[in-house]
């Protein structure tokens, strides 16, 4: 691509990804609450005043109204476009990564999913099943379509599809095990059931191999974090800490260097093979 089309894409991108990172607000503070998706359109908690279109702009709509309903000057979280601008960011970060490819699209519909969910487990300390099974469905037809297209044959298509449904599965068990474990461990509940529904997601769209790496990395990012608020006194031992957003951080740094990662790691332990 010429360098101007290049940062005219990239900022195209940019303000998709931000629309969606809109919607994902919508889906965030509206499906634990059990409100459609839908209907109403956008409008202020406080007063109801519905947003203009204007004031609907991703990012440029916060700024404009300074944070603030336009009607009733009820403060707007800054929540809002900061969901909206990592949106964007993730999906041109993508772009950049998988260029023209199948993996671009399906992995923009996978990293909002896991960022809803991450955010809604933070709020609510659950992941809803309409999500997870959403992700888990979506995810097994990105491995159908990436069969397909590769060598246009069933039995690529079957051995593909059979990697997704191979990580969905061994999500379920692992995050189970982990859950059982950590229970006997601690003494208590150590993760809610959403977890491994979340991890059967990640299986479907990654397959097992990434799916163990981000598994790794979600303990690893999470007991470093945990560790360091208890030590901070942030937080206490028996606090509940969210999982989900560990998972999703292991999922997308697993999609994104997970092949890298794995290599290094094969060629420094077993550079014989
Ligand atoms: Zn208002």
């Amino acid at each position: 691509m010429e360098t101007l089309d290049f940062w005219v894409v990239s900022l195209l991108v940019f303000a998709f990804g931000a629309s969606v990172g809109s919607f994902l607000n919508v889906v965030v503070y509206r499906l634990p609450a059990g409100l459609s998706l839908l209907n109403p359109p956008s409008r202020c908690p406080q007063c109801l005043h519905r947003l203009r279109v204007s004031e609907n702009v991703p990012i440029f709509g916060w700024l404009r109204l300074q944070g603030r309903c336009a009607h009733c000057r009820s403060p707007i979280s800054v929540r809002y476009p900061l969901v909206e601008a990592a949106t964007g960011w993730i999906f041109l970060s993508t772009f950049w990564a998988f260029g023209l490819s199948l993996q671009t699209p399906g992995y923009w519909l996978f990293f909002s999913c896991l960022l809803a969910l991450s955010l809604i487990d933070l709020d609510t300390m659950t992941l809803p099943n309409p999500l997870t099974q959403f992700g888990v469905v979506t995810g097994l037809l990105f491995q159908a379509w990436v069969g397909l297209t590769h060598d246009f044959s069933v039995s690529g298509l079957l051995t593909q599809l059979m990697t997704g449904i191979v990580g969905a599965v061994l999500g379920i068990w692992l995050l189970d095990l982990v859950r059982i474990v950590g229970t006997i461990a601690f003494g208590q509940e150590a993760m809610g059931g959403g977890d491994s529904k979340l991890a059967a997601m990640m299986g479907a769209w990654l397959g097992w191999k990434l799916l163990l790496l981000s598994g790794f990395l979600a303990c690893l990012v999470g007991s470093v974090i945990g560790g360091g608020a208890i030590a901070l006194k942030l937080m206490n031992r028996r606090q509940p800490m969210p999982f989900g957003p560990f998972l999703a951080l292991g999922a997308v740094l697993a999609a994104f260097w997970g092949e890298t990662l794995i290599a290094t790691y094969l060629q420094v332990f077993f550079p014989l093979r």
